[in-house]
């Protein structure tokens, strides 16, 4: 059976992760538009900079849950079958054993070039980062995908959503498009559709089931009736 699994703030943030839809609308105390948009950091590199080293730095510090585990085993178990994508930018998901994860937001532990387009894996601080090693002109951002930016991997993931037999989105608030879709999309294309979250999300209604509670309980048990139905 092919599967495809949408996973969102929800899981790492019971992990540890604090989402920036919580609250207040600010993001670890810092306005969206300031740390998470070009213009942000045309306006001020060295706080974005700063803002996402101490994200990489949080993520260090936190373990995948129960969900990310049972996820990984569900790789095990379909190999390719199994498309992953989440919309997270932390390697919860890699620590927990996922081997092909489709990061459409970019990921914390990356680093892109502005100029040239490269990416180099990225642990440290990028705070007055090192010039890009391939074009040496330097540019190097955070290799995640701000508002107003287009996400990775779409081409991969609509074909994937067309061909899949199973869409299940895990902790997503079903408000952030383009991925808030992927539910009516693999639904038109003949999908059966679940909603593993701990409230209702936005698009809940679009969901053919919807069960709600902690991903830490929920994935796991969905994973273990799919392989032992
Ligand atoms: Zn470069």
């Amino acid at each position: 059976m092919k599967v495809v699994v949408l996973t969102g703030a929800g899981i790492s943030a019971e992990s540890g992760v604090p989402t920036f839809r919580d609250a207040d609308g600010l993001w670890e105390g810092h306005r969206v538009e300031d740390v998470a948009t070009p213009e942000g950091f045309h306006a001020d590199p060295e706080l974005v900079h700063q803002f996402y080293d101490e994200r990489r730095a949080a993520v260090a510090e936190v373990e995948p849950n129960p969900a990310h585990v049972a996820l990984a085993e569900l790789e095990q178990l379909l190999g390719d079958d199994l498309t992953l994508v989440t919309q997270n930018i932390d390697d919860l998901h890699e620590r927990a054993g996922s081997k092909r994860v489709v990061h459409m937001h970019g990921e914390l532990l990356s680093a892109l070039c502005a100029r040239c387009g490269r990416r180099i894996p990225w642990e440290g601080p990028m705070v007055g980062a090192p010039p890009c090693g391939s074009c040496g002109k330097g540019d190097l951002r955070p290799d995640v995908v701000w508002f107003g930016e287009i996400p990775y991997h779409m081409d991969a993931i609509i074909d994937a959503l067309v061909e899949c037999e199973l869409f299940v989105s895990i902790g997503t608030s079903g408000a952030v498009y383009p991925a808030a879709g992927f539910v009516q999309q693999a639904r038109a294309f003949g999908a059966r559709t679940l909603e593993l979250n701990l409230v209702p999300s936005e698009g809940s209604r679009f969901f053919h089931e919807a069960r709600h509670g902690r991903a830490g309980d929920l994935v796991p048990a969905w994973v273990a009736a799919l392989c032992h139905p």
